[in-house]
């Protein structure tokens, strides 16, 4: 199925929820649900009851946009997640948050996650010395994520030298070397994603 390339907003309109698809945007009052906080389309203001099924496939779809993920690619971070030991939804979240892209966008390094696929795609990052252009490589624990030699200089990378960023609990980051490192794989506790996995976990085992 072709990527997604209509309006990001209306995608955070349809969840109800912010997604923070659009970096800077997301955090002011430009944000489109801070203005329009109901679904789009014709019918957005009406009243909905919503089954069961609706509520899993509300909570898939959430978080395949929040990730920026296709339909196949989240079917099978699923079925790989089943096959693991341990809560399905959990182990799920944990391999969707240490995708590199995601990673970079939590070490603060892009303003969505959006960029951060991109600046992943243009080979800007090494991790453990080496270039990765592939933002769905999957991070561990003792990585260590930088940004590559020559990026260093791009206006981009010069103006977070100079921010300061919080990060969560399972990285660690050094603004002035433009290093980040893995310092543990994530618990659910350190996971913010607004969804409830239990109920993709549901829908797909049906
Ligand atoms: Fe979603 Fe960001 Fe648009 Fe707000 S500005 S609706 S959070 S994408």
């Amino acid at each position: 199925m072709a990527r997604y390339t209509g309006p990001s907003c209306r995608l955070c309109r349809r969840e109800g929820q912010k997604l923070f698809l659009k970096g800077e945007r997301c955090y002011s009052g430009k944000c489109a649900l801070e203005k329009r906080n109901y679904a789009p389309g014709q019918h957005g203001q009406g009243r909905k009851k919503i089954s069961n099924y609706g509520l899993q496939l509300r909570e898939k779809q959430k978080a395949k946009r929040f990730y920026g993920l296709q339909e196949t690619q989240f079917k099978n971070y699923l079925v790989k997640a089943a096959s693991k030991r341990g809560i399905t939804g959990e182990t799920l979240l944990v391999m969707l948050e240490t995708r590199l892209d995601n990673t970079v966008f939590r070490m603060g390094f892009a303003s969505s996650r959006k960029e951060a696929r991109q600046l992943v795609c243009h080979g800007h990052f090494t991790v453990n010395g080496k270039k990765v252009d592939i933002p769905s490589y999957g991070v561990k624990p003792g990585d260590i994520i930088k940004v590559k030699e020559k990026s260093v200089s791009s206006p981009k990378f010069k103006e977070i030298k100079e921010m300061t960023i919080s990060t969560p609990a399972w990285l660690s980051i050094d603004t002035d070397k433009l290093e980040g490192k893995i310092i543990s794989l994530p618990d659910r506790s350190m996971i913010d994603t607004p969804v409830e996995e239990q109920l993709i976990v549901e829908l797909y085992s049906k």
